[in-house]
Order: C-alpha cells, then structure tokens, then sequence
C-alpha cells in the first residue's frame, strides 16, 4: 500500500567516498510489532499521524520496508576499548537508513538491531528487547532532563530468538541525531595513516555539523577545542544528574557531544562516587567519579587522531588542556550551584561543594531523592526538615550539613519559593532507575508494552511533579538490590 507522504532524504554520509561505510540492507525480522514510539521525536523528523498509525510503520522501522529515499549503510570505526587499543570496529548492529535535512535540523535516522554487518565480527547483529528498551527510555529521558543525546523513535520487536546469556527475542531501537560521528571515525583513519580520509571526514563534520570552525585560522584545531568543550559540558551535566554511562571507550564518544551508545547505563542511587554500574567494567574504568578523567583521556586520543590536521601533536594535547578542564569545572559547578540553591557565585562555592560531596559519600542517601528534597526546604530550619532528615541515620550529620547550607544561603538572600521552584528545576524528581526499566522490560517480555509508554510520558518531564507517577520516584525495593548490567545486549 503507499506511504503517506514522507520527509525527503538528502543523505549527507552517504555522500562521503565509499571507504567511510557498506552500503547495505537491513535483515528482514518476520512480524514485526510496534513496542513504544515516541511522539516527540517523530515530530522533530516530521513524520505524518498517519504514518505513525500505519501497520507500515513497524515494516519500515524493523527494517523489513525501506522509506523512500533511504540509502542505508553501515559505517566504519574503530577506537580504545576499556584503554586499550582495539582496532576496527565499526556498525556492528547498526544501519544508517540516511539523513533529511527540516525546520528543525538535520537529522540522521539508524536502525539498531536489524542484522549483521561487514563489522558484526562475529556477533549476531541483534539487539535484544531488555537492552532496546533500556536505550529508548534512557535517550528520551536525558532529553528530558535537557541534556545531549542522541534521541530514540521507537522500538519495534519481533518474536525472533536472540542469544545471549539465555534465549531472548529481538528488537530494533530507531536512534535520531544530528550525526552518528564518533571519536573512533578519526582514529580509524588515522590509525591507517590515511590522511586523505581523515581529511575528508574532518571537512565533513565541519561543512556539515559546526560551520563556524571553517573560519578559524586552524578548522581542526578549532573542532578539536568545540568538541573538547562540549563533552566537558556534556560529563558534568552527566554528573550533575547522577548518570553513569558505563562504557566510555572512544568508539561511544559522540564528536558532536552527544551521549551515545546507551547499555550498561546506571543513575546514582544511594551515593558512592566509585560506583560501578556496568557489571563488565570489572577494574571500575568508568566509575562516577572518573568520568571527567575518562573523557579527557579519550579525547587525547581523539587529538592524537587529529594531529597531523592540527599541526602536531603538542597544539593537539594543548588543545584539550586549554579547555576541557575549564569546560568541566565551569559547568559543574555552575549546575551544584543550581542544584544547591545558591544564587550568586561566592569564591568559596567549591569547597562548599566538595564538602558536600564528602557529606553525600560518607553517608551515602539516594541522590536523586536528596537534591529533590532539599529543594523543597525552607532557608530556615523547621519540621519540614524532617523530610530530609529521615534520608539518614546520622541526622546530626544532616543537620550540621544543613546549617553549613543555610549560613551558605544566606549570603546571597534569595526569596524562598524563588529559590524552591529555581532548584525543583535543576533537581529533577525522575530519573530512570534501573529498577523502573526493569519492570517495564518484565512487563515488555508479556506482551505489556504499557509501562513502557507510561515511563517515557513521565520521564519527559522529569522536573515536575506528575503526582500520578510519584510512585516511579521511589526508593529501589528490596528485589532490586541484586539488579546488575552488563555489557550484554
Ligand atoms: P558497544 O560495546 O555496544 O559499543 O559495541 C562495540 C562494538 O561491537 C560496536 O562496533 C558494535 O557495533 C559491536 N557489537 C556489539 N554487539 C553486537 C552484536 N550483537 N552484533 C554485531 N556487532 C555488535
Ligand atoms: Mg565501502
Ligand atoms: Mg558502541
């Protein structure tokens, strides 16, 4: 039957020499069906209502049907996984079905999941229905939470065996961005001392994505230091929300600065800054805390990469030092200070901060429910105080943390409900615990898909109230103690 009309494709890749990608099909998965769709990115791509409605539209996003236009590919990598160099990598289970440009941007449009690829090394090309609801939720609720990521359209199963750890069934997650570049797309190159690509793939995302570095002395140089202060920004909003992306190897760094490559994914509970959230990361590489230290090392080398444009590798290493620490440090503390209700900047504001983060690791209340709470305390102590209180054993501790607090306060007055409704704002109330993902996959794998629709529509707006889902701000319950990810997916 024919297709409602479409956004046209203009495929700005795949018009890169074919040394970048294969140009292939995806692999058909028989009756495909819809599992969650999200309204908000269909509309950023302009997709028609009835589309959305068609039996058409779990044919084209399974990748049994292609969209008019489409021309898809998979795409070369290869990066530093868990520090060591690993060679070529690439879109294993991953099909670029092509890009359109709207009102509203560019926009890049992958399947994940649907069948092998000259990269698959072996692997299977799937992505089973846990891990696919885990990525869609997870995108659509940090940009919720207003922070850079790559979005999700649907995610679409099909009652195919998949296996992993045991038989599973497949799905396939439909990711949306600007672009799909990644730190490990330079070091291929460079790797091969093939600077003629290199050449063209910088050019590419300089033409395509950050025009502003093509007037600089050095354009290289100049998207070197762009993508360097973006993931500094993009690791402290990271940090500022408790999230943990589990697998910072340089092939799931976005040169755009987006977060890419959702897996063993966690968000801070009870607090320790050594969280391990991917069962896999057995030596604790990408704990909380060493996620700014992560990010600087992978983009050293991305700046090795990216030397010989930039003219060597000294201006390379000097353009990170220039800026990623300062990015870093700015943005977090100017997100704490939001957080923590502090007006105006004060000299002392990190020492403040850094005792605040001591107080959170010795007594280690839930980070999320934390932050919340205080927002909605007064700039005096009162009864209301209790509803943080009951967060610790040690309610002394609480209680000199929170004179500390308020003697902070007050040095820069600020009206109470002003400041109440400034920090709800920067403290969300939702975030997507393991344990909400996890029920909604149990619920998923019998058919019930509608937890999973519930959990999107509350996690869009993580920052109000949404009194009908205060149950999925809750504490983790007792079943989920043992609740662990991995790198299987
Ligand atoms: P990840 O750790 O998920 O970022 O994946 C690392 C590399 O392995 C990427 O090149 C993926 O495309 C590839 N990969 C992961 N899982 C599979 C799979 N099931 N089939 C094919 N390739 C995979
Ligand atoms: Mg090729
Ligand atoms: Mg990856």
């Amino acid at each position: 039957s024919p297709l409602p009309e479409l956004p046209v494709f203009d495929n700005s890749f795949a018009a890169l020499p074919g040394a970048f990608y294969t140009r292939l099909a995806p692999h058909p998965l028989p009756e495909p069906y819809v599992v969650a769709v999200s309204n908000d990115v269909a509309a950023l791509l302009g997709l028609p209502a009835e589309l959305l409605d068609s039996p058409q539209f779990a044919e084209i996003f399974v990748g049994n049907r292609l969209l008019p236009g489409s021309d898809p590919l998979a795409a070369v990598y290869s990066g530093h996984q868990f520090g060591v160099w690993a060679g070529q990598l690439g879109d294993g289970r991953a099909h670029l079905l092509g890009g359109l440009r709207n009102e509203l941007g560019h926009w890049e449009i992958q399947l994940k999941g649907a069948g092998r690829t000259p990269y698959s090394r072996g692997a299977d090309g799937r992505a089973v229905l846990r891990s696919s609801i885990r990525e869609f939720l997870c995108s659509e609720a940090m940009a919720g939470l207003g922070i850079p990521t790559t979005r999700a359209l649907c995610v679409i199963g099909a009652d195919h065996p998949v296996y992993r750890e045991e038989v599973e069934t497949a799905a396939v997650v439909t990711r949306v961005a600007q672009g799909f570049v990644r730190f490990g797309s330079f070091e291929h190159w460079s790797s091969r001392d093939r600077d003629v690509e290199l050449r063209q793939l910088a050019d590419y995302v300089i033409d395509t994505f950050r025009p502003e570095c093509r007037t600089a002395a050095n354009p290289y140089d100049a998207l070197l230091r762009d993508v360097s202060r973006r993931t500094g920004e993009l690791i402290a909003q990271w940090m500022a929300v408790g999230f943990m992306h589990g697998v910072m190897n340089t092939d799931n760094m976005s040169i755009l600065g987006l977060t890419l490559d959702y897996g063993p994914f966690g968000f801070m509970e009870a607090f320790d800054a050594g969280h391990i959230c991917n069962h896999s990361d057995h030596r604790g590489r990408y704990t909380y805390r060493n996620q700014p230290h992560v990010a600087q090392w992978n983009l050293y080398c991305l700046a090795d990469a990216l030397h010989s444009l930039v003219g060597g590798a000294l201006p390379a290493r000097q353009a990170i030092d220039e800026t990623f620490g300062d990015a870093f440090e700015a943005s977090f503390e100017r997100l704490m200070r939001a957080k923590l209700g502090l007006r105006d900047g004060q000299p002392d504001d990190e020492t403040f901060i850094g005792e605040t983060f001591g107080f959170l690791q010795q007594h280690r209340p839930d980070f999320t429910l934390f932050f919340r709470t205080l927002s909605g305390l007064s700039g005096t102590a009162n009864a209301n105080d209790a509803a943080l209180r009951d967060m610790f054993v040690d309610r002394a501790a609480c209680d000199a943390w929170l004179e500390n607090w308020r003697a902070r306060l007050a040095r820069t007055p600020w009206d109470d409900a002003e400041r109440q409704a400034a920090m709800r704002a920067a403290n969300p109330k939702y975030v997507l615990r393991n344990w909400l993902a996890e029920v909604a996959i149990r619920k998923a794998r019998s058919g019930d898909y509608t937890e999973v629709q519930r959990l999107l529509a509350c996690l869009r707006q993580p920052y109000d109230e949404q009194p009908e889902y205060a149950a999925y701000a809750a504490l983790p319950p007792d079943w989920a103690n043992g609740l662990e990810v991995s790198c299987s997916s």
